[in-house]
């Protein structure tokens, strides 16, 4: 059987010369999430920033999942609000082929995750919006920044007993680590929460009516080596991706039935 392959959207980066030039500039992506992907029984691809919609689409046509990773913010007129001083990382590029290769997988029903700057743009994706800063913008909020992208367990995080988050970790509160100073706010048109942490903030969406849409706020990538329990998630996306990959493949056995049937009547 072949593996399903999951799509990993990139960002990029300059690549410095020792001068400190920019000398090229780079598809970037964390290899955590190809290590993770891989560990799970997928086949990553990484799928890099370009404006090309019909290369998007015969990218996402070779796909049987979607993981939108981590990275910048959103230029926050995508849902219509000004741009607070404290945003950073903008990258319009990368915003355009992240919301086409995501309406693209949403109209294949594929499954897709979204990981941090993930959960964001599938919410703002389906119409949601976000909190620009969460330090400045949220009273009482706990730490949601680590002094980098790690596997420090930071904060508490509480799952939705109904939700498919919970079925995927098989508990409703555990600690996750943190790197994000967005937050999801106003929920995407036929998203649901699943999961908040202690100050209220959401730290994850999902689908409202069990399509296989998962978002989390959280960086798993960065603990499945340390913390397996994190790897359920990855697990989950291969999982149903070969679902749809089997829904999409001609049905070789029904083919050769038919063939036996026929030359038996
Ligand atoms: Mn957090």
């Amino acid at each position: 059987m072949s593996k399903p392959v999951i799509l990993i959207t990139t960002g990029k980066q300059g690549q410095l010369t020792p001068r400190g030039e920019i000398q090229a500039v780079t598809a970037n992506c964390n290899m955590q999430y190809v290590h993770s992907v891989v560990r799970a029984g997928g086949a990553p691809v990484l799928l890099p920033c370009m404006a090309d919609k019909e290369a998007i689409q015969a990218a996402l046509l070779a796909a049987d999942g979607l993981l939108l990773t981590g990275g910048g913010d959103i230029l926050s007129l995508a849902y219509g609000e000004e741009p607070h001083p404290a945003s950073k990382y903008q990258d319009p590029v990368r915003d355009a082929m992240e919301f086409e290769v995501t309406r693209l997988a949403l109209d294949r029903e594929l499954p897709v995750l979204g990981i941090c700057r993930g959960v964001q743009l599938l919410n703002v994706a389906l119409g949601g919006t976000l909190i620009q800063d969460v330090p400045s913008q949220v009273r009482g909020a706990v730490k949601h920044y680590s002094q980098g992208l790690d596997t420090v367990l930071l904060h508490t995080l509480d799952i939705e007993e109904d939700s498919l988050l919970a079925r995927v970790f098989q508990t409703t509160s555990m600690a996750v680590n943190s790197y994000h100073h967005q937050a999801v706010k106003d929920v995407g048109l036929g998203l649901r929460t699943n999961c908040q942490a202690r100050d209220g903030v959401i730290e994850g969406i999902e689908a409202a009516d069990g399509r296989p849409i998962l978002g989390v706020q959280f960086h798993p990538e960065e603990l499945t080596e340390k913390h397996p329990r994190f790897q359920m998630l990855f697990d989950w996306l291969v999982v149903e991706a070969g679902t749809s990959a089997d829904r999409s493949a001609p049905d070789e056995d029904s083919t050769e039935l038919s063939t036996r049937t026929a030359a038996l009547a």
